[in-house]
Parts: structure tokens; sequence; C-alpha cells
């Protein structure tokens, strides 16, 4: 959450901070800011609440020179989101500006040292404290900037990427993190930061992933240095490949991102697929399952854990591996598991799900089950992430950059990479025939093919939206493996329609929220043609009877539940394992559709933030 910009060159640095910002909004868009040291040697701060679009206006009369330069956009943890707590924030001098991304968890007690020294502060939020002890020390030690962060963050306790500069030096910007996202980018005689590549990519490919308790300085004209908060030694920095493109980060013709996003399924999966389904021979090859089949072998139990809409593609994870591979699954979110003092077995496989990989509970979680000996496996969708470099083994989604902050692409290839590494399990431990292993796959060869068939009857699902925009409340039902998918339909819509949704079970809805069914309420029922069919016929007889309004997600050629239905929308057949890829996807267009008619802001919804790097 929250994106930082850096610049520092030849260059005017504001135009390219505006649009590292605009590209890193998804992270939080409470406010916005940035600091210059312009040509007459001033540090000049800009801020305002709202987004990076505020920011301009705001900064149209001022004076935006300087080849050096940091920016900000918040998602606020610590003070609300207002002018003041807007970053970068000042030291007590104004002559240093800061910005970061992350909690600083021991923040009160550095904040009461402080103000015992006299110093005063602007803000509510954690991070001034940051930029105050930074100047605190430079004072007290006579230090140099960089030494000066570099002391101050040996006092820190918490997460951080930060960006800083100083009115008396326009050759110098200092950065470092630890557990918050952070790239550097390297040009010709000129460096930037980002919270992700997006920023950087325009500029130059060539970047180096800072580690965790990394502080380093970039001057103009010098390599850059690099120094470890635990060893004072300098690191040779290790310089690697953005792999991105600008077409992977701009619309692309689509009004949002996240209807780009739901329309490259298809490519996405592919990509996905790609070197890992063989699809003349009807293989999948796992390198991270081949060489630790004997981890799975001996497993007694796998643990999943995520959060959000990774958790429910974990979920789906459950009935993957107890159904093909017959081993016990218990899946968790992230922030429970790892605050429960959970009973972790040395045998056990953890599989952790993180469409960023920076997913600060996730992290915890996968470190806790990685100190209790387990062994961990990593899906994540972001090269080089956290979850990428904490994991034993694990393989990429390679969706692409995700942009919309609701997760569309990210889900389906999590639920791909988990069918896959099921069924590779499967096969390699032999709980699976082989017939029934090949039918499977030859499935998963067509699913590109059926997502596009679903997206063509987009037009029917958008009128379909629009009758619905008057509810308050909504209800997902499903069994099975589209039991997650129901849950994971209620969460799109509460997340950018701000509707009330819940996901259920279906036959659970007799022990509550039948009680909220009338003829007002929506209620959309999962129901492809499987073994249970019968079974969610009845229940949706059961909401008929209550006059509720149904819209049915069913296999085309469907007859039972179309009477019943007010609403059917066909999907086309294929196995029930690999169901959730294709009837998630009406769901996501229905809650984008509903939220664009009711006018809201899909890409940015209130108070969310993209990649949850905040516990
Ligand atoms: N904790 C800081 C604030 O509230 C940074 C927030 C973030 O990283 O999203 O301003």
């Amino acid at each position: 959450m929250c994106g930082i910009v850096g610049y520092l060159g030849t260059k005017e640095a504001f135009p390219i901070l505006i649009k590292g910002l605009h590209r890193l909004e998804y992270r939080g868009y409470d406010s916005a800011g940035v600091a210059l040291v312009d040509k007459n040697g001033n540090l000049n701060v800009y801020k305002t609440k709202g987004k990076v679009a505020n920011l301009e206006d705001y900064c149209r009369d001022k004076d935006i020179s300087g080849t050096v330069g940091i920016a900000h956009t918040r998602w606020a943890t610590h003070g609300e989101p207002s002018d003041k707590n807007a970053h970068p924030h000042f030291s007590q001098s104004k002559h240093i500006a800061l910005i970061h991304n992350g909690i600083i968890e021991n923040y009160l007690t550095i904040k009461s040292f402080l103000i015992e020294k006299g110093y005063k502060f602007q803000s509510e939020t954690d991070t001034e404290v940051l930029v105050q002890l930074i100047e605190y020390v430079m004072q007290e030690h006579k230090l140099p900037l960089y030494e000066a962060v570099y002391q101050a963050l040996t006092q820190v306790i918490g997460a951080y990427a930060i960006g800083v500069i100083e009115k008396d030096n326009p050759n110098i910007l200092v950065t470092a993190r630890t557990a918050s996202p952070l790239i550097v980018g390297i040009g010709d005689g000129e460096f930037f930061l980002g919270s992700d590549a997006s920023p950087i990519v325009e500029y130059t490919k060539n970047v180096i992933y800072p580690e965790d308790r990394q502080v380093i300085k970039i001057e103009r004209g010098k390599e850059i240095e690099i120094r470890s908060l635990d060893k004072e030694e300098l690191i040779k920095p290790e310089i690697k490949q953005i792999q991105l493109s600008l077409d992977d980060i701009e619309k692309g013709g689509f009004p949002h991102f996240m209807l780009k996003e739901i329309f490259e399924q298809p490519k996405s999966l592919s990509l996905c697929m790609n070197g890992r389904l063989q699809r003349e021979q009807k293989e999948i090859i796992l390198s991270g399952v081949r060489e630790n089949i004997d981890k799975f072998a001996k497993a007694k139990r796998i643990l999943i854990t995520a959060c959000g809409t990774s958790w429910h593609a974990g979920l789906i994870g459950k009935y993957l591996f107890e159904t093909l591979c017959r081993i016990p699954v218990e899946v968790e979110v992230a922030s429970e598991f790892r605050y429960r003092n959970p009973v972790v077995f040395k045998e056990d496989v953890l599989i952790a799900i993180s469409q960023s990989g920076e997913t600060a509970d996730t992290l915890a979680a996968m470190e806790l089950a990685k100190k209790q000996g387990a062994f961990i496996y990593g899906i994540c969708n972001v090269v080089g992430s956290s979850v990428a470099r904490l994991t034993d083994s694990g393989t990429y989604t390679h969706a692409g950059p995700e942009i919309g902050v609701a997760s569309t692409k990210a889900f389906t290839t999590q639920v791909c990479v988990l069918a896959m590494t099921a069924l590779a399990v499967a096969k390699e431990l032999h709980t699976i025939k082989e017939e029934d292993y090949k039918r499977i796959v030859t499935e998963l060869c067509n699913i590109e093919e059926k997502i596009s068939t679903i997206l063509k009857k987009t037009k029917e699902i958008e009128d379909i939206s629009k009758i619905f925009t008057y509810a308050r409340n909504f209800l997902y039902l499903g069994r099975g493996f589209n039991y997650p998918v129901a849950m994971e339909g209620a969460l799109k819509l509460k997340e950018i329609s701000y509707i009330h949704a819940e996901g259920y079970p279906a036959a659970e809805m007799k022990h509550g929220p039948i009680a909220l069914i009338d003829e007002e309420m929506p209620i959309v029922v999962v129901a492809p043609h499987y073994d249970m069919y019968n079974k969610i016929l009845s229940n949706v007889q059961e909401v008929k009877a209550r006059k509720g309004r149904i819209i049915a997600i069913v296999t085309e050629g469907d007859v039972d539940i179309k009477k019943q239905a007010d609403y059917t929308i066909e999907i086309p057949q294929t196995e029930e394992c690999l169901s959730p890829l294709l009837t998630v996807i009406p769901l996501q267009l229905l809650s984008y559709y509903v939220a664009i008619a009711k006018g809201r802001n899909v890409d940015q919804p209130r108070n969310l933030a993209k990649s949850v790097t905040v516990e």
C-alpha cells in the first residue's frame, strides 16, 4: 500500500515523478505529494489530500523545477487522510524531506524521545518520526545524510521503504527498505525509485531489488552504494532486468484496468500455463513439484495461507488437493494463522498465495511456518517479490501486472497454478487414474477458449447488472468447488460497488441468510451441472418460494434451473475441478457493471489499496 517514487538525474524530475505516481495510484490514493530541490537550492514540498490529479492542480502555480525529487501516494495507516498527514514530511529545520511506505512500529517511543529533545511534530503519522530522527542524528553526530539515515534506521522497528532528499545537497538521494517493496532503476546518469517497476520501465530496464535492511546512497555521477544494517561493509549491487513492457501497464483502449484485466484472462492463463502444460503430450511439468515431490509425498497435510481474493483461491486449492491428491488441507487467512500459535509439523507443506508477493500477513505466516520446519511453496505473480524470496520452492502465476484494485486475472491464474500443482502432485503420487489425469489436462488445454466464449456475453451481463443497482444486499450461493467462487463473487461486488454481499455454501443458507430473502433480494447462484446439481436446484427452489430474485450461472443447455431463475448466464461445460475458472468470469463482469452503473470508481475503490504491505 502507498506508492513511492524518486528521481535523481539530468532531466526535470517533476513530470517523471507525477507519471510514476499515476502508475502507482492503485496502491493508495488518500493523498499525494512531491518534494524537489529547485534550481535555486530550495527544498519545496507540495502535498494535498486526494488523488494525484489534485496534486497536479495544486502545483500549477508552483516552482516545480529540480532534477532530484521524491513523491508519494498514500494509503493512510496512522492519521486520517489530510494535507498535513500527506507525505513527503519535512524535518524540523525543513532541510530534509522523506517519503515512506510501511509502518514504524516503535514510533511512539521515538516520538517521545524527540519531543523531549524539543522536536515539534506537524502530523499524526508514524512516518514523521523518521525524518525528525534522521535530522536529530545528523545534527547530534555531525553526520552526512546517508550516514544519518543509516544510524537512524538502526533504532527503527517496523516496515519501511523510504526516499530521503536534502536541501543542501541536490546530488544525493537516500533510500532503504525493510519488509516494504522497493526497486531502484539505474539509467544513463540517472536513477529512479519505485514501489514497483511501473514508474521505471519507461526509462530503463536495469534495476536492483534491494534486500531487507539495506540502505542505499544514490549520488550524482557516482556508482550507487549499498550497506546492510547488519553489516557495515559495502554490498555489490546485483543488476537485474525488468520483465515488464509499457503496454502491460497501460489501459490499452479499455475504460478501466479492471475490465482490461478481466478480458486479459485467456492470455494470462496461456502465459501461466506456458512451458508447464504440454499441450500435445497432455502433461504438466512443474519443476517446483518434481524437484520436491518427496516433500509432498511425506506431507500428512497441506496448509494453505493467504488473504482476500488469494484466500478464496486457496479454498479452491483445498478441494483440488483433497480430491486429486488425497492429502488433507487446511486453509487459513494469514492474519489469523500467524497470531494464533498454530500447530505446524515439519512434514507439513505450507502453500502461501499472494498476487503482489508483498502481503505482510502472508509473509509473516510463511516465516512462522518456515521456523517450525515446514516446506514452503509460494504462489505469487510478481517476480523477485518477498514471497518469491522467502519460499523453498514455488510457481509464479505470470498473469502480468494487475493494476485494478479488485483482483481478477490474479485469481484465475492462482487457481490455475493450484490446479496444475495438484495434478502434478497427484500424478507423481499415483493418487489419480491416468485416464482422469489426461481428461482434466485436456480440459485445461481448452480453458482459455472457454473463457473467451464467456467474455462474448459481456453485453448480456451488463444488461442484467443494470437491473440490480437498486439492491442494498446481495447473496451469492455455491457448493463444492464453487462455494469459494460464491465468496469471491460477493467480495468483488462489495469492493467496487459498496453493496453489501455475502458468499455462502448454498445449503447453509437455511441456517441464517434465508431470513434476508424477500422480493427485493438478488441471489446469485453458481450452479453448473455436476453431481450436486439436484441439491443446488432444491436450494434455488427454496429461494424462489420466498420470492428472491435469482441470477444463475449455469452450464450450457441447462433446463431445470433456467425454469426457476429470473436471469441465467450460461458457461461452457468443463471438468468440475476446473469450473471455478469459468464460473468466476460472469461474477467479475457482474460486479464491474453494477459498480459502473452506480458511478463508482472501479479501479480505485474507496478505502482499499492493491498490495497490502501493512498488517
Ligand atoms: N504509515 C504511513 C502513513 O500512514 C505510510 C502508510 C503506507 O505505507 O501506506 O502515512
